[in-house]
């Protein structure tokens, strides 16, 4: 199963995905997280992508698409895979269809999950995720609470608040997605494989509505 998760930022991407992963044991691939866990050298290349990524922009489609050329061609990956953050470009898109068309793979679903600015960025300052495995939770909201205050449920060590999870840097990453990503929901609804969810509610909503469609 081949899924593409695409939705502005705070919008329940990422939760969603780890639900997924749970349900039909297939990897959550974020580019989001692998550029997290990419720039945690201090080369110059990994100070330039964190730069790019606390301020709320989006780090070159080249970079992007040699991440995800090596993610989705290491074994776990053969039954499927979840995409949660990519692609983000009409040129990741074109790509990523370029290296499914090499090894005769395709797309299966695309979910657009819908939500009003307002909600998801008020999901944004209380959103917390676990430095290890990388489950996120959010302490403003009751189905998504740590059981310790601030600690993994999992890995019992301190959750972090990303740098770029503030109000500022939402707007910006918000007129990126307007700009940059939106395009694709026209692209991949012209090929038949778009579905749209309400991601207003809640988690369990979100996943209710794509579980069916899968289902
Ligand atoms: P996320 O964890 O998906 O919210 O992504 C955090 C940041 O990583 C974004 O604001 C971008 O700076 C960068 N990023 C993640 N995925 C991509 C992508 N597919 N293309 C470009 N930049 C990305």
């Amino acid at each position: 199963m081949n899924i593409i998760l695409l939705a502005p930022p705070a919008a329940g991407k990422g939760t969603e995905a780890q639900i997924l992963t749970h349900e039909y044991s297939i990897p959550q691939i974020s580019t989001g997280d692998l550029l997290r866990s990419a720039t945690k050298k201090e080369d110059a290349l990994s100070k330039e992508i964190k730069s790019i990524m606390e301020q709320g922009k989006l780090v070159s489609d080249e970079i992007i698409i040699e991440l995800i050329k090596n993610r989705i061609n290491e074994d776990d990956c053969k039954n499927g895979y979840i995409l949660d953050g990519f692609p983000r470009t009409i040129k990741q898109a074109e790509k990523y269809d370029e290296m499914l068309a090499e090894i005769d793979n395709k797309i299966d679903y695309v979910f657009a999950i819908d939500i009003d600015k307002s909600i998801a960025s008020s999901r944004i300052t209380g959103r917390r995720t676990c430095p290890n495995c990388n489950r996120i939770y959010n302490v403003n909201s009751d189905n998504l609470k740590p059981k310790n205050k601030n600690l993994c449920d999992d890995c019992k060590i301190e959750l972090k608040h990303r740098k770029d999870d503030n109000a500022e840097t939402y707007e910006k990453r918000y007129n990126a997605y307007l700009e940059e990503t939106a395009p694709l929901i026209d692209y991949y609804d012209k090929k038949k494989i778009l579905y749209h969810i309400d991601g207003n509610i809640n988690k369990d909503n979100t996943h209710k509505q794509i579980k069916e469609i899968i289902d």
